[in-house]
């Protein structure tokens, strides 16, 4: 089997897994979270925690059923046995912006909250659901929380989140238009990269994230969430700057910002502006002149 078949082998595994299907196991690759980039040390200074949204009604904790184009949904195959798996579960219409909001809060209130599905709930102060616009075009993936993120609740609010925020304003955007969350939604002892069985546990709730906010384009930082998303085991170098595709989006891999501030060299910091351009070109938005 050639990689490309391969690929979409997996694709088509994770489609059942996304929809319940047991009956296929999914490929599980050891060492797939072998990342070259060393993690950032979050420094110690703990910002506010925001307010959070309040909860508007109570708890639905139901996974959000018409979410994956079920009326697109070819009928049972001809053994009558099992639904074929669904390629493009983009195919529903997009949700309401209230709608997104209230499904959004009731996954982080009702289950990510009192998660206790991996090992990571035992060493976390707070989880890390992720925020943002929930009509958001541009959706970020990073790693995990990090320090200052466990204390505070929210992503990317340390040294790697300060050169995230300096990423989306040279993008001509506020961090409140794009969205932003991570992989594993409680922090890694220690900052170490995040056990493939963790994010095995935890990625249903990011792919939930993404399932309702559904964004044009989606931006994995760094080699973790690049890998897990394409389910790749190439490295950043062979993988940023390249469009690749996630279930219909456009998903664009680029160097996580902890590893720009431990390599702040023309040529990172290059290939970064470069990947960030090629999204707002996408999305038809200006490229600001100042390259920061
Ligand atoms: N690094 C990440 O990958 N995510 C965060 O939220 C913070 C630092
Ligand atoms: Fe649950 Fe994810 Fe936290 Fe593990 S990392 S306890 S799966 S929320």
């Amino acid at each position: 089997m050639d990689d490309r078949t391969k690929a979409r082998l997996r694709l088509h595994l994770r489609s059942e897994k996304a929809l319940g299907l047991d009956s296929v196991p999914v490929a599980k690759e050891s060492g797939l979270i072998e990342s070259d980039e060393p993690h950032e040390e979050t420094s110690a200074r703990p910002e506010p925690a925001q307010p959070r949204l309040p909860v508007q009604s109570p708890a639905q904790a139901s996974p959000p059923p018409a979410l994956f184009g079920q009326d697109e949904q070819p009928a049972l195959k001809a053994d009558g046995l099992m639904p074929m798996p669904t390629v493009d579960p983009f195919s529903a219409p997009m949700l309401a912006t209230d709608e997104k909001r209230r499904r959004l809060i009731a996954m982080d209130e009702n289950e990510v909250r009192g998660c206790t599905k991996c090992r990571l709930c035992e060493t976390r102060t707070h989880t890390v659901f992720g925020e943002g616009d929930v009509d958001a075009k541009i959706f970020f993936i990073g790693e995990g929380p990090g320090e200052t993120e466990d204390q505070t609740g929210r992503p990317f609010v340390g040294r790697a989140g300060e050169l995230l925020n300096k990423m989306i304003a040279g993008m001509g955007l506020e961090r409140g238009q794009v969205f932003i969350a991570n992989i594993v939604k409680c922090r890694p002892p220690g900052n170490r990269v995040p056990a493939p069985d963790e994010v095995a546990t935890c990625t249903p709730y990011l792919e939930r994230q993404i399932e309702i906010v559904r964004p044009r384009v989606i931006v994995t930082l760094g080699l973790p969430s690049t890998q897990y998303m394409l389910q790749s085991k190439l490295s950043m170098g062979r993988l940023r700057g390249q469009w690749q595709n996630w279930r219909g989006i456009k998903l664009m891999p680029t160097y996580h910002p902890a590893y720009v501030l431990r390599n702040p060299t023309p040529q990172t910091r290059g290939a970064v502006w470069s990947d960030l351009k090629q999204v707002l070109t996408e999305l038809g938005l200006p490229i600001p002149k100042k390259n920061s």
